[in-house]
């Protein structure tokens, strides 16, 4: 069955056997492989759904959720993939608590699984993008800071917050976070990430992790961009003067921060700096899916089987989304 809709996904997954069955043509291609050793002489168990690893080692069964994001938690696959493909195709992304009302889970579940299934979406950190004579844009913005915009609830406390902030001379950047975008415009791809403050040294970090030498880097006429080394070409369009120079612009990375705000605004009533990194992923998944390389609209089956080829070898543990230890990523 081809599936095209959110509504086949949710019937066809409805059978533990369908989950079952597109997972390990997903995961295993070449035949199940134990997680732990790589061993392919395993024995399945389906009263249990489960496998045994025939190899001699501790803890030798395993299920479709071992070593994934998915580690550990009783949900269900049936429940689990309509998420994958909700969140791999809204445009606006989806809240906890329509995820709540969808699936019948509990909010702190719903909250739980979006944040894993981010997790999945997350980019490895060690790639490059542009290269010789390849174009590129940058830009940076800001994301929160408009009362309106949080919590009602925690509006008077943040009013109070950000006066004594204020007062310290702190001002505008407590409540502001950072967000530097960088997009290379011919293969429509973006990477955004949170950084810690706007300054010439994190800029400058950020922007030479993310791109390879030789690469033209278009900005707006900031000027915390000016002390690139020289194997960047760096050109700028100033703002106060026109918004295009020829080639020279940065309405890619706008239109992705405009699609961004939109998700935002829309659909997640507040977003703690904290977590900014996991919806800037879940944001840049979609836009670098959007298409592929001639073009075409990527079918909603095909971006929901991309989230799905990478939850392997990633977890998430309830500590880790709450700040207490780091996360664990192979
Ligand atoms: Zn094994």
């Amino acid at each position: 069955m081809k599936l095209k809709t959110l509504q086949n996904a949710i019937l066809f997954f409805a059978d533990p056997v369908h989950c079952r069955e597109y997972m390990v043509a997903n995961r295993w291609p070449h035949g199940v492989e134990c997680p732990k050793c790589g061993s392919k002489d395993v024995l399945f168990l389906e009263k249990y759904n489960r496998w045994h690893c025939r190899a001699n080692h501790d803890a030798p069964q395993f299920t479709l959720k071992t070593g994934t994001v998915m580690e550990d938690s009783p949900i269900s696959l049936s429940k689990w993939l309509p998420a994958f493909w909700l969140l791999a195709n809204c445009r606006n992304g989806i809240s906890s608590y329509e995820l709540h009302r969808a699936l019948g889970v509990t909010q702190k579940t719903a909250w739980f699984m979006l944040h894993r299934i981010r997790f999945a979406m997350k980019k490895k950190d060690r790639f490059k993008m542009g290269g010789s004579g390849r174009e590129l844009e940058t830009d940076e913005c800001y994301i929160g800071g408009k009362d309106s915009n949080k919590h009602i609830g925690k509006r008077a406390e943040l009013k109070e917050f950000r006066q004594s902030a204020e007062m310290k001379g702190a001002g505008r950047l407590v409540t502001k976070t950072a967000v530097l975008g960088l997009l290379d415009r011919e293969r429509g791809k973006v990477h955004a990430q949170v950084v810690p403050e706007i300054s010439r040294r994190e800029l400058r970090l950020a922007i030479l992790n993310h791109i390879l030498p030789g690469s033209k880097l278009y900005t707006d006429q900031a000027a915390l961009y000016k002390t690139l080394p020289s194997e960047i070409t760096h050109e700028f369009v100033n703002h106060l003067k026109e918004y295009v120079n020829g080639r020279v612009h940065t309405n890619g990375i706008e239109n992705f921060w405009s699609l961004l705000q939109r998700g935002l605004n829309g659909t997640y009533i507040s977003v703690e700096p904290f977590h900014l990194d996991r919806y800037l992923d879940e944001q840049v998944f979609r836009f670098n899916h959007r298409k592929d390389r001639k073009g075409n609209k990527t079918p909603d089956v095909d971006r929901f089987s991309l989230a799905i080829e990478q939850i392997i070898g990633k977890r998430l543990t309830y500590a880790e989304l709450t700040g207490k230890v780091g996360e664990t990523q192979n």
